[in-house]
């Protein structure tokens, strides 16, 4: 297992608190005005070393554990405070990894290294609008004719969708096949003749890029099939747990973000001739935030550590029980968020919703860290098909 300096960690954390106070915060609220962020951000990123972080030296990527993966999405979280910010800026990190994983040696060449330096966005589309919990069923169709795919079908709510130059996409290659086995990945060019793209509005990220996307015979090469036809819906299951992961730390991250901002508010403000923090009720609500917060420090790093062990390739039963400990993890982590949005919004009063203060923006977005990437509902049943129950 890689040990990680806790100096690095610290180096993480200032880089991230320079960029935010600096490139971020003095804009954000003009992009989620606007619906969107520069894209220059991609290559500001890059130039620090994010965009590549986890991924392999020979396409370009800086090998990196799980704990410095964490260290850099919490502070962005917790300084940043907009997922829209973050889900558009990283959404290669569930687009690309199909590709590291299953893709042949020219296709990562020729997909991987110009994401990973900023210079090309990459996303992924299986949710359809007939559904996107119950995957299998899904129906963009790429049917093979010479030495090409066609592509038709429908992809809604995805992140980066507008903008990015390369779709990683769930569809059904075998189209006699209507369950799982009959699923392919596919990466289309995101300027392919017949491809559509809508931007859609939304509840909150509202500075990030979310797309419906149409395939009108979209002619995509065969050698950009990603692993074996039929292996897709494999790929996609294995995919989530690096992307559950991931939005444990930012749902960390956020509800640190609603903490600090509360405990700044509780100290400034004065009621009843006292700062709101000296009213015992108040910071009561702060430790039950606090506590929440801890304990979901604690799993996850727990959870991380197993991963940097190389217990997420285990295919027996601790590999099991750990694809159960992201489910339930992802889930306590954003109920820490929901909780900490809940009460900072509290905390603040009438300013928790006012436009402008991270409470309000990360309670808007808290709805959607628990049904993407997997919903609640479907994070308690694959954990206990996990564990055997
Ligand atoms: C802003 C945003 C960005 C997104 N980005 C992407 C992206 O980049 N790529 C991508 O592919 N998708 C993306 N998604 C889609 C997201 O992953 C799906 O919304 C999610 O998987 C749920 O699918 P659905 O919306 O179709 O809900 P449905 O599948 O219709 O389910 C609706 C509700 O019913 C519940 N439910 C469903 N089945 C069961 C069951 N058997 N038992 C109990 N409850 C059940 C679900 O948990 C959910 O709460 C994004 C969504 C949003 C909102």
């Amino acid at each position: 297992m890689d040990v990680v300096d806790p100096q690095d960690i610290v180096q993480i954390e200032d880089a991230v608190r320079r960029f935010v106070q600096t490139e971020v915060k003095p804009h954000l609220d003009a992009w989620e005005e606007a619906g969107e962020f520069p894209r220059s951000l991609y290559q500001r990123a890059a130039d620090l070393g994010w965009l590549a972080m986890g991924y392999p030296e020979s396409l370009g990527g800086t090998p990196a554990p799980w704990a410095l993966r964490n260290a850099m999405t919490v502070a962005l979280a917790r300084q940043g405070g907009s997922g829209g910010l973050m889900a558009s800026l990283f959404s290669h990190n569930i687009g690309l990894p199909p590709v590291v994983r299953h893709g042949s040696a020219a296709l990562q060449q020729e997909v991987i290294p110009d994401v990973l330096a900023g210079k090309k966005i990459a996303a992924l589309a299986i949710t359809e609008p007939g559904g996107g919990t119950d995957v299998s069923a899904l129906r963009t169709t790429a049917r093979r004719d010479g030495d090409d795919y066609v592509v038709n079908g429908e992809k809604v709510f995805i992140t980066s969708g507008v903008r990015a130059d390369w779709l990683t996409v769930a569809v059904r290659t075998d189209l006699q096949n209507k369950g799982p086995m009959g699923i392919s990945m596919l990466m289309v060019p995101g300027d392919a003749i017949g491809l559509s793209r809508v931007p859609l509005k939304k509840m909150g990220w509202l500075c990030s890029d979310t797309a419906q996307i149409r395939f009108d015979g979209v002619r995509v090469p065969a050698r950009y099939l990603v692993g074996e036809e039929g292996a897709g819906f494999k790929i996609i299951l294995t995919n989530f747990n690096g992307e559950r992961l991931s939005m444990a730390a930012m749902a960390l991250g956020f509800a640190e973000c609603c903490y600090d901002e509360a405990v700044d508010w509780a100290r400034q403000r004065k009621t009843f001739g006292m700062a709101l923090v000296d009213h015992q009720v108040i910071r009561h609500k702060l430790m039950d935030m606090k506590m929440r917060i801890e304990s979901t420090r604690a799993w996850l790093q727990a959870v991380s550590a197993r991963a940097d062990a190389g217990e997420q390739g285990d295919k027996a039963a601790k590999g099991a029980e750990w694809v159960a400990q992201v489910c339930l993890l992802k889930n306590h982590a954003t109920q820490t968020m929901q909780f900490c949005a809940d009460q900072g919004v509290q905390i603040l009063g009438g300013m928790g919703f006012m436009r402008g203060t991270a409470c309000e923006r990360i309670y808007r977005e808290v709805k959607v860290m628990m049904i993407g990437g997997g919903a609640e509902e479907i994070m308690k049943e694959l954990a206990s098909r996990q564990l055997g129950l």
